[in-house]
This record gives C-alpha cells, structure tokens and sequence, in this order.
C-alpha cells in the first residue's frame, strides 16, 4: 500500500492509496489525473444544481437534506421537462391526426376539449412541482416517473377526464393512447 501523490486537473495535488498491481495501479493514476479533485468535483455539482434550480424556491431541510434534494430535483426536472414538452407535440399534433378526423363532429369537439384541459392541467401540475420546497417531498419521490408524479395525481384529482377519454377512445385504440400517451395510458384502468 503506497500513497501517490497526483496532480489532479483542477490544479490541486491530493494523496491517493492506490491498491492492486502495478499497472493498475498505474491506470487509476491516469484516470484520476484526468478529474478534478473531489473537493473540486463536489463543488462543481454543488453549482450546476444550483444554476438547473434557479427560480425554484429554497428547499427546506438540514444542509445534508438541502444538498441532496437539489440534486435529486434538478434531475427530476429536466427530465419532467423533456417528458413534457414531447408530451405537448404530440398533443399539439393530434388534431390533423388520422385518429381525430375519423371521429364524427361531436365527439371531436370533446377530444379538443378534452385535450386543451389535459394540457392545462398537465402544465399547471408542473407548477406545482417545481414549486415544492419540502427536502422530504423530493427525496422521497427520487425514484418517481412522470406518471407518478404528473399524470396519476391529475387523473386521481380529475376522475371525469379519465371518464371522459374512455367514452371518446375505445380501449386499446391509438386515440386513446394519444389522448393519453404512453405514460397516461398506464394508468387508465383496463387498458
Ligand atoms: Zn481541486
């Protein structure tokens, strides 16, 4: 066991322990001589959760709470971002959609409504989101999907929605799935 003193590309040299055989030992140099040190390395992911949350509010909770909430958020985010914003092209796309124009008036005026309100409601849940600054909401929902944390409490505040995509979409239909898309379509029951 030897310690190695390396030169890190931050510009800080740090005392490793480096185990194994020689040429191991000798690559995990290399490797770690291409990184920060881990002072650096903290610090830099400390900043860019701290540009990806700007204008969100300041989570509440100790300062090891505070740290991994932010990180656990500026995650969750961009991905809900991303999620979302396909999920809104594709909504946006649907009324030129073979599925749609196949309806007759009445029930494609619902789907339009029905639509706009999903919409709405969708990027009023995001809202809410982002406005959570409990440490304790975010680091319990770390594993949570886009369903869980979008979709399903939409549905469960707004059972009429779901109603109504069934009476519009038969089951198993692209309409549905479309109304739903993917994400939604698993929380529909029976479909
Ligand atoms: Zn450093």
């Amino acid at each position: 066991m030897t310690k190695y003193a390396i030169h890190h590309s931050c510009g800080h040299t740090v005392e490793h322990q480096l185990y194994g055989p020689g040429k191991d030992r000798d690559r995990k140099e290399q490797r770690l001589a291409k990184q920060p040190c881990e002072s650096c390395d903290r610090e830099r992911r400390a900043e860019a959760a701290c540009i990806a949350n700007a204008g969100l509010p300041a989570l509440l909770g100790s300062a090891k709470q505070i740290a991994w909430a932010e990180e656990i958020r500026a995650n969750l985010l961009a991905q809900i971002d991303a999620q979302v914003a396909a999920q809104c092209q594709c909504w946006l796309a649907m009324p030129e959609s073979e599925a749609v124009r196949a309806l007759s008036e009445d029930k494609r005026g619902q789907a339009m409504a029905l639509l706009a309100d999903l919409r709405a409601k969708t990027l009023a849940r995001v809202q809410q989101v982002r406005a959570e600054a409990s440490c304790r909401w975010w680091i319990d929902n770390r594993a949570a999907s886009i369903t869980d944390l979008i979709t399903a409490p939409i549905f469960a505040t707004n059972p009429h929605l779901l109603a109504l995509a069934r009476e519009i979409a038969a089951p198993g239909s692209a309409l549905l799935a479309m109304l739903a898309t993917a994400a939604v379509a698993s929380t529909l029951p029976g479909h």
